[in-house]
């Protein structure tokens, strides 16, 4: 089954939203395999978000990520990585819909309190990253409650 990297950013954990977001993935029927409350490095959060670092709202992003804990987490099920972004909602909370965790919560970009995965591959990247430990292999008995056969 398919896992992703979801990140509640420092606001969302000064804002007390972090049950709120663990709820949602839960009851949706994903699986949490990994999770940390941890504050990184600065260079940590250059790595985690590398891509972006021609970006002109890059230095910002990196000040946002390193300014308190985040709580890192792997959560793992059918499609977690693209219906996990849409849980989360669009990367502007002006245009993340109602419902979605950003639509919901947020209203700046470099304030929108959670990241997820944007791919199986970047997942992949950002695992290894955050759990070089590596991961809890277990499953929930209630599995055939939320999967067919
Ligand atoms: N970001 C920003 N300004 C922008 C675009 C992005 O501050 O114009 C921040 C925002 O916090 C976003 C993060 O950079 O979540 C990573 O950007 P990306 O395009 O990967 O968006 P995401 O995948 O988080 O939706
Ligand atoms: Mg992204």
């Amino acid at each position: 089954m398919e896992t992703t990297f979801i990140m509640i950013k420092p606001d969302g954990v000064q804002r007390g939203l972090i049950g709120d977001i663990i709820s949602r993935f839960e009851k949706k029927g994903f699986y949490l395999k990994a999770m940390k409350l941890i504050t990184v490095e600065r260079s940590f959060a250059e790595k985690h978000y590398a891509d972006l670092s021609s970006k002109p709202f890059f230095g910002g992003l990196v000040e946002y990520i390193v300014s308190g804990p985040v709580v890192a987490m792997v959560w793992e099920g059918k499609g977690v990585v693209a219906t996990g972004r849409l849980m989360i909602g669009a990367t502007k909370p002006s245009e993340s819909v109602p419902g979605s965790i950003r639509g919901d919560y947020a209203v700046e970009v470099g304030r929108n309190v959670i990241h997820g995965s944007d791919s199986v591959g970047s997942a992949q990247k950002e695992i290894a990253l955050w759990f070089p430990e590596g991961l809890s292999e277990w499953r929930s008995e209630m599995h055939p409650w939320i999967y067919e056969a």
